[in-house]
């Protein structure tokens, strides 16, 4: 099964493009070109956005508080800083266009 395959109709209605703004479990999804339902990248996505968020905070927590020790790190740490922001964003959503299945979509109603 193709990772472009819908889960809900079964049809190979999704690209990297579609599925890259797919978004996580916790997103409203895209709808399928064939059924029109929701769908979201599955948790595997959803794991590795969590893992690769905290790196990426972690990174960006060290460089601030490293940077004033290396001159280097002092000079460029804004750039730094933006490219690691840029990243967080950029990044999972490249990886999401390749990898990972897709996975109905489903509401969570939030408790009250
Ligand atoms: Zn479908």
């Amino acid at each position: 099964m193709s990772i472009y395959t819908c889960p809900n109709c079964g049809k190979k209605a999704f690209g990297p493009a579609t599925k890259a703004m797919a978004g996580r479990m916790n997103s409203k999804g895209k709808p399928c070109q064939n059924c029109g339902k929701l769908c979201v990248n599955g948790q595997g996505a959803t794991i590795f956005n969590f893992i690769f968020s905290t790196i990426g905070i972690i990174a960006m927590f060290t460089i601030f508080l490293i940077a004033p020790k290396f001159e280097f790190l002092s000079y460029y740490e804004v750039p730094i800083q933006f490219g690691i922001v840029i990243g967080l964003i950029v990044i999972p959503r490249i990886i999401f266009a390749f990898c990972f299945k897709l996975h109905p979509s489903i509401r969570i109603e939030p408790m009250s």
